[in-house]
């Protein structure tokens, strides 16, 4: 049987971060999908049009990677889509905090999911979505912690 995980996130914007996990995840899983996710309160940096064109474009030869949306709690999107693995990246004792809390809350309402986590290289461990929307609002060149297949100027406003 083909083993899927989904990988959830705001990826606001997708970073070197989320490209080593989804990547590094392809080693254990078969196929992973990248879940960008909407909220309709909740102000993005980049829209979601332009967060998943931005991931689409980093994995266009990738083929067991997809790419998709979502509004909601990720357990229905996993119910939808029959996927038992929820991928997350752990970079720092905060990020295992909030991910313990969220890890056990979604096996409490999905008892046969899994939420399989990837400790980030140590390379990545500062790279992080918020620092890259500040450096961008102060015109700065976050390009270094972007996936290098991405000209982030192409996605800001002229
Ligand atoms: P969310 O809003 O759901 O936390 P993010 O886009 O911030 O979405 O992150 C998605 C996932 O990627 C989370 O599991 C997060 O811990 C992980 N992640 C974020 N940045 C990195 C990084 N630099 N290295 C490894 N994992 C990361």
């Amino acid at each position: 049987m083909e083993k899927v995980a989904v990988f959830p996130g705001s990826f606001d914007p997708f970073t070197v971060g989320h490209e080593s996990i989804a990547l590094r995840a392809l080693t254990i899983f078969d196929k992973i999908i990248i879940a960008v996710g909407y909220n309709a309160s909740k102000k993005s940096f980049f829209t979601l049009e332009q967060r998943l064109s931005i991931i689409k474009k980093v994995f266009e030869n990738e083929p067991r990677i997809e790419v998709i949306s979502y509004e909601g709690l990720t357990v229905d999107l996993c119910k939808k889509i029959k996927v038992k693995n929820i991928l997350r990246g752990l970079r720092t004792s905060a990020d295992f905090e909030f991910e313990r809390a969220v890890g056990q809350v979604n096996k409490a309402m999905l008892s046969d999911l899994e939420t399989v986590f990837l400790l980030t290289t140590p390379e990545h461990t500062s790279v992080n979505s918020t620092v890259i929307r500040d450096i961008l609002l102060h015109n700065g060149d976050p390009s270094q912690f972007l996936p290098k297949s991405i000209n982030i100027k192409e996605y800001l406003p002229r």
